[in-house]
C-alpha cells in the first residue's frame, strides 16, 4: 500500500495545479481503454487526477477499480469522488474506510444529483442529505484526509439564490473542506465573481475553476442544461458553422478552453481543474499550453 500526497501539500508547488477529471465508463471492458488515455494523460504529468461517482452511486465498483488502477498500474495521485447518494452512512464509512486502507488521502466530497428519471435528490434511509454532512463524517474518522468539495460559481441549480448557495458553500468549508473544485463555466468573469462572493464570506480555501473543452456540441448542450451552466452565444455560433465536422469542433473548443486557463493562470487562480470526457488528446494539449509548453 503506497500512501497518497494530501492535495493540500501540492497546493505548495510554484507550478500552477492541473488535475484531470475521469468518470468511469459504463462496462468493465471499457476501463482498459480509459486506462491507456490516462497512460497517455499521464506523459505529462498531471498533478492529480479524479475519478467520478456515478449517480446513485451506480458505478461504485467501476469507480473503485477505476481509481486503483489509475493509482497502482499508472502511478498516479488519485482523488476518488464520493456521494451521499444511495448509501447509508454505514455503507458510506465502510468503503471510506476501504480507501483510506488502501493509500488514498484525498476525496471529493459530494452530496450527489438524483439518479435518472427522479426529479430530486432523497437522502437513503441513515445516509446524508447534504454534502457538509460527508465532509464532517470523513473528517471525523480520518482527521487527515484531504477534503475536496464543489463550488457553483453560476449558482447550484436548486438553491434558491447564490447568497443561500454561499451559505451553503461555508457549512461545507467549516465541516472541514481543504479546497473547492468548481463547476464547468465559460466565461472567466463568472469565476472571478464567485471567488469574489466567496472570499467576502471569509473563505479562504484555494478555489480551483473546472474547464471542459467542448468536443460535441450536442454533447455540450446536454451538459450545460444538466449544470446550468451558461454555453456563450459566441462559442456555440462558432461551433455551429463547423458542427458537421467533429474535429474542428474540437479544435474550437480546445482552443476556447486554452484561452479560459491562460487567463484564469494570469489573473492568480491556483490552477484548473479539466473535465476531460475521458479523452486524451485534449487534455494533453491543455496541460501542454498551460504550462507553456
Ligand atoms: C467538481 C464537481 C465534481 C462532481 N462530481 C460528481 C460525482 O462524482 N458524482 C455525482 O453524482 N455528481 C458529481 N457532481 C455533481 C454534484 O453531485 C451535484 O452538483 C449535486 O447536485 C450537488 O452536490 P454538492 O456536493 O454541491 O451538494 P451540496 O453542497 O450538499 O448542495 C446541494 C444543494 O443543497 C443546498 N444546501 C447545501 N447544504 C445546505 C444546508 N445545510 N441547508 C440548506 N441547503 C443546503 C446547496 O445550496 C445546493 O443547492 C460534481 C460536481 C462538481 C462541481
Amino acid at each position: 500500500m503506497s500512501k497518497q500526497q494530501p492535495i493540500t501539500d501540492l497546493f505548495q508547488n510554484d507550478r500552477s495545479l492541473l488535475s484531470v477529471e475521469f468518470f468511469p465508463p459504463k462496462s468493465a471492458e471499457s476501463v482498459d481503454v480509459l486506462v491507456e488515455a490516462a497512460k497517455r494523460i499521464s506523459t505529462c504529468s498531471p498533478d492529480f487526477v479524479s475519478v467520478t461517482y456515478g449517480a446513485g452511486g451506480s458505478t461504485r465498483d467501476l469507480s473503485a477499480s477505476v481509481s486503483k488502477r489509475m493509482k497502482d498500474e499508472v502511478g498516479l495521485q488519485v482523488m476518488p469522488h464520493f456521494t451521499c447518494a444511495g448509501s447509508t452512512q454505514e455503507e458510506l464509512g465502510a468503503i471510506i474506510d476501504s480507501f483510506y486502507e488502501e493509500g488514498y488521502r484525498n476525496i471529493m466530497a459530494l452530496r450527489g444529483d438524483a439518479p435518472q428519471g427522479q426529479s430530486a435528490f432523497v437522502a437513503k434511509e441513515g445516509g446524508f442529505e447534504y454534502a457538509s454532512d460527508l465532509v464532517a463524517f470523513i473528517k471525523d474518522r480520518h482527521p487527515d484526509i484531504c477534503i475536496g468539495i464543489a463550488g457553483y460559481p453560476e449558482k447550484h441549480p436548486e438553491a434558491p439564490s447564490m447568497e443561500s448557495d454561499l451559505d451553503a458553500l461555508k457549512i461545507k468549508v467549516d465541516a472541514g473542506a481543504a479546497f473547492i473544485t468548481t463547476q464547468l463555466f465559460f466565461e472567466n468573469e463568472a469565476f472571478f465573481e464567485y471567488v469574489d462572493a466567496v472570499r467576502s464570506r471569509g473563505i479562504d480555501l484555494p478555489i480551483i475553476p473546472g474547464i471542459m473543452p467542448v468536443l460535441a456540441l450536442k454533447q455540450i448542450k446536454r451538459i450545460t442544461q444538466l449544470c446550468q451552466s451558461e454555453l456563450p452565444q459566441a462559442l456555440e455560433s462558432q461551433l455551429s458553422e463547423v458542427e458537421s465536422d467533429p474535429e474542428s469542433v474540437r479544435r474550437i473548443g480546445v482552443e476556447w478552453a486554452m484561452r479560459q486557463i491562460e487567463e484564469l493562470i494570469d489573473k492568480g487562480a491556483p490552477g484548473v481543474h479539466i473535465y476531460a470526457l475521458n479523452k486524451a488528446k485534449s487534455a494533453i494539449e491543455l496541460i501542454n499550453a498551460a504550462r507553456g509548453n
